[in-house]
């Protein structure tokens, strides 16, 4: 098997089904990243997502996802949305926007693999979106596909920080990509203080403090969610590497309703309508009730 070939033809295959970026590193345990996630839950800084607690040594070492695993494919989605909410409508993040982003890349990781294995029939691949115990985007620094930065967010060069990551384990060596060395943010620290909860250190999240997390979560979790409905964008917002990105480029994949339902629309929907409207968008998985609770609180209708 001619590894220029392979790589040409994975990379071309990825970017055909509508990848923005992809590069490839060698796979080699994480040991420094693994550390430091062990040593971020141990200060309980991941609130009640235990799921983080699991795997660790799959999210160290991917060759125990794969057998003789030996490169990590890793693209880039970038969902940028060509246009935004009416600015009095409850705050939906971005990437709540678009389709579940689960779903959309599932669904092309299967046709890639199956594009690859009907050229490369010897090749083995295996594909991870958000869900599999994968450190993406250390992956991703490694592949040089950008930095983490003090937002603890890919930040992309090209795309900044609104995109999607996405990996494929392959069973055999490939050309690499260069990782890329150290942070680009530099002095600054916007982000850090954009954000509404202080959950913020540099480099450093802390769940507990998150509109993001708790504005997903049931019930009152005593944090003040405004004016954030769904997700949290302030620590994106503010970046200047996001200033001058391109927007998505997928037509048909932004949900109409997120941008053009104005705050009466939002607070005049019921259930049914709800669940009809947003059956593939992930706002369908926090649920209505819970967002009906926060879009009165976000309205004022609810303290
Ligand atoms: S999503 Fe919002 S609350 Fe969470 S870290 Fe970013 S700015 Fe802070
Ligand atoms: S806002 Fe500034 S500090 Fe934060 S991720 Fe962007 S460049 Fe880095």
């Amino acid at each position: 098997m001619d590894k220029a070939s392979l790589t040409r033809y994975i990379k071309e295959t990825v970017l055909a089904a509508g990848f923005d970026a992809c590069g490839i590193a060698p796979v080699a345990p994480l040991t420094a990243e693994t550390r430091r996630l062990k040593q971020w839950l141990a200060a309980g800084y991941q609130a009640d997502m235990s799921y983080m607690e699991r795997y660790t040594d799959k999210r160290e070492n991917p060759a125990l996802l794969l057998n003789n695993a030996q490169s990590v494919v890793v693209m880039l989605l970038n969902y940028k949305p060509p246009a935004m909410q009416p600015p009095d409508a409850p705050k939906i993040a971005s990437y709540a926007y678009v389709r579940n982003y689960h779903h959309v890349i599932h669904h092309t990781l299967k046709n890639i693999c199956a594009t690859v294995v009907k050229e490369y029939p010897d090749v083995r691949l295996r594909g991870f979106v958000d869900t599999g115990p994968v450190l993406e985007k250390a992956w991703a620094v490694r592949a040089g596909l950008g930095w983490i930065g003090k937002n603890t967010l890919l930040v992309s060069p090209v795309f900044g920080s609104y995109t999607f990551i996405a990996e494929l384990l392959v069973a055999v060596a490939l050309d690499y990509d260069t990782s890329v060395a150290g942070s680009r943010c530099g002095s600054c620290r916007r982000c850090l203080d954009a954000c509404p909860g202080g959950a913020l250190d540099a480099y450093r999240l802390d769940a507990n403090r998150c509109i993001s997390y708790h504005n997903k979560r049931k019930g009152d979790n005593g944090v003040d969610i405004r004016p954030w409905c769904f997700g949290c964008d302030c620590c994106q917002r503010v970046c200047p590497w996001n200033a001058a990105t391109p927007a998505h480029r997928h037509d048909g994949w932004t949900i109409p309703e997120i941008v053009g339902f104005t705050a009466d629309d939002w607070l005049g929907l019921d259930e049914e309508a709800f669940n009809r409207i947003f059956a593939q968008s992930v706002l369908r998985e926090t649920g209505f009730v819970k967002l009906q609770s926060n879009w009165n609180v976000c309205s004022g209708k609810q303290p």
